[in-house]
């Protein structure tokens, strides 16, 4: 299934560079050959988050020779938990450029490219194509999907790890060595179904294990090493701290690779599915509208967030269903607002309501923007 080494060593290595990497050189399967071929590779790390972090250090410091990061956001502090290149005096910058700095003091012999930007249908081709592989820890299902989509298409191997909660996954998608992302993910769940970190949570050092068996097979596809995750998931649960793997095979009606693919760009056919539910302005109540709705006694109060916060302070007579929970749990009759931290999941809530007939309004900024207007919370019965 593995086809061989990806890149070929262009230049012997320099007296620093022999010292640097000697412990791994030393591996019979690896060898100066193998540190060869990590220098002439190019790999592009997509997101510089929670694995984006791991996965480039470990592959700077492994000597990668030239390392691409795409990402468009900054540094917040809810981040520093888990997006360990970053630290508390970049809050505020660039990720790509605290991400670069930080690699430069790794390893000065890796050269490190910064793509501000998110990875679209319009640029992923472009950026993808000047690199040998491509390892994805995006956040979002569109841009996997573009990442995966654009990455069969230009033929690069596709290193992807994903993380939520206490539960990751890696593989590494190949067509035709193996399935790509398209055969074992055909379509986005549907929004509103699925949970991002910033709604369910997630443990820091999940992302050290995801991430770095990452970095553990960008290396192995670059230097032909072992037996690849082509064709195979890795499927970890860090709470009972198992590791799975089960084999994957390719879709032969995959939209991407199979024989009749109708796919030509990146994204085609799902990114509409990925969008985050665009709400009706009119169906944002205020703060000082729902006080008012409250104190009149004539509002139903949806809390979607996760238990754990609801026991930091609710809205007086709010239920607490999560998110995740809403499609099936019983939504008490009458004008409803759902409202969660900050806007994002009730808006997703809106749209789970709305397949199931029910008409809701959600809370604009959520209970953070109820707090900061001087309304009172209670502790949830
Ligand atoms: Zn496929």
């Amino acid at each position: 299934m593995d086809p061989g080494p990806l890149v070929d060593a262009l230049r012997p290595l320099g007296a620093a560079e022999t010292a640097r990497y000697a412990r791994q050189v030393m591996l019979p399967e690896f060898g100066v050959v193998g540190q060869e071929r990590l220098a002439a590779a190019r790999v592009l790390v997509v997101g510089a988050g929670g694995l984006g972090s791991v996965t480039a250090t470990y592959l700077a410091a492994a000597g990668v020779g030239t390392i691409g990061i795409v990402d468009d956001d900054v540094v917040d502090l809810s981040n520093l938990h888990r997006q360990v290149i970053h630290s508390q005096r970049d809050l505020g910058r660039a990720k790509v450029d605290s991400a670069v700095d930080r690699l430069a003091q790794v390893n000065p012999h890796v050269v490190v490219v910064r793509h501000r930007e998110r990875l679209t249908a319009a640029n992923a081709r472009g950026v993808i194509a000047a690199y040998d592989l491509v390892v994805d820890g995006a956040d979002n299902f569109a841009t996997r999907y573009v990442v995966g989509d654009a990455c069969a298409l230009e033929g690069r191997p596709h290193v992807w790890g994903s993380i939520l909660r206490f539960d990751g996954q890696a593989s590494v998608w190949w067509p035709p060595h193996g399935p790509c992302y398209r055969c074992v993910f055909p379509a986005p769940p549907p929004s509103g179904s699925v949970l991002s970190c910033a709604d369910a949570g997630v443990l820091g050092s999940l992302c050290a294990t995801i991430g770095a068996a990452c970095a553990t097979e960008a290396i192995k596809v670059i230097t032909g090493m072992g037996r690849t995750l082509v064709g195979r998931l890795l499927v970890h649960d860090a709470l009972v701290q198992t590791y799975a793997d089960l084999p994957l095979r390719r879709n032969p009606a995959c939209a991407l690779c199979g024989p009749r693919a109708t796919v030509r760009e990146p994204g085609q056919g799902v990114l509409e599915a990925c969008a985050a539910p665009v709400v009706d302005p009119a169906r944002r109540v205020s703060v000082g509208e729902l006080a008012e709705l409250v104190a009149s006694g004539s509002v139903t109060l949806v809390d979607v967030r996760e238990p754990a916060e609801w026991r930091e302070g609710t809205i007086a007579g709010a239920r607490g269903i999560p998110l995740g929970e809403l499609a099936g749990a019983e939504v008490p009759s009458g004008p409803v607002v759902v409202f969660c931290a900050g806007g994002m999941r009730s808006q997703r809530a809106l749209a789970v309501l709305d397949r199931r007939g029910i008409a809701a309004r959600d809370l604009d900024g959520g209970i953070v923007a109820w707090r900061a207007a001087g309304q009172s919370v209670e502790m949830p019965a």
